[in-house]
């Protein structure tokens, strides 16, 4: 008789053996505070993946990323493009909620960003949206902030593989700014095309970036 053939994806099984074993994770000082490993959800093998920058209090939870007002933001911005929150997947910088949801520490996103490229190596997304300023400078690589490098996808290789990533202004941050929101719409509209060009054409380069706007004096965590 044959053997059977699984019918889950590889990748599907390894993401989840790993989110197992991440669930005991004790790199950093966010283990002792925390109800519980905020590892990602969504598609296991999704072209797009949404990379925010730590759990809050509802996630902590819940055991769920961006389940709060930004995540209900998240999900209406998903829903203009047509997309729903099972075809991408949706993971944070940290997997640990930050004590009264301060800013992450260097050394906490040290300690973490393992579990993030792995996450990434697994799932194989072709691009890469970054939500706020930690997502973008860890995955980035370059200091520059959200605020000059949002809505220009830049061309990166991430888990050894070519990817675009995509920096996006952080939904909680949009939230509270409408002029902030116009903009976070803006980019999310041309996801869909670029969806298209990196699904389609995984060679071709990507278009001339935009030039960036100039640096504001003060930067704030989010933006
Ligand atoms: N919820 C998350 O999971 N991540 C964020 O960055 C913000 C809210």
């Amino acid at each position: 008789m044959a053997a059977a053939v699984a019918a889950v994806p590889v990748a599907a099984t390894e993401l989840g053996a790993f989110a197992t074993e991440v669930a005991g994770c004790t790199n950093c000082r966010l283990a002792e505070g925390r109800t519980q490993v905020v590892f990602g959800i969504g598609d296991p093998n999704a072209d797009l993946m949404f990379v925010g920058e730590a759990p809050g209090y509802h996630e902590d939870q819940q055991g769920k990323p961006f389940v709060g007002q930004a995540g209900k933001l998240l999900d209406k911005l998903l829903a203009g493009i047509g997309l729903e929150r099972d075809q991408v997947y949706v993971a944070n910088v940290l997997k640990c909620r930050p004590p009264g949801n301060r800013d992450p520490q260097p050394d906490e996103i040290e300690a973490c960003e393992s579990h993030l490229f792995r996450q990434i190596s697994l799932i194989e997304p072709k691009v890469v949206a970054t939500l706020g300023n930690f997502a973008t400078k860890l995955l980035s690589g370059k200091p520059t902030g959200i605020t000059r490098v949002h809505g220009a996808e830049q061309e990166t290789r991430l888990g050894g593989r070519r990817v675009l990533l995509y920096p996006l202004y952080h939904p909680a941050a949009a939230l509270y700014t409408p002029a902030m929101l116009k903009v976070l719409e803006e980019d999310f509209a041309r996801l869909p095309a670029m969806l298209g060009r990196a699904t389609e054409e995984p060679e071709q380069s990507a278009p001339a970036r935009p030039p960036l706007a100039p640096e504001p004096a003060v930067q704030l965590g989010l933006f």
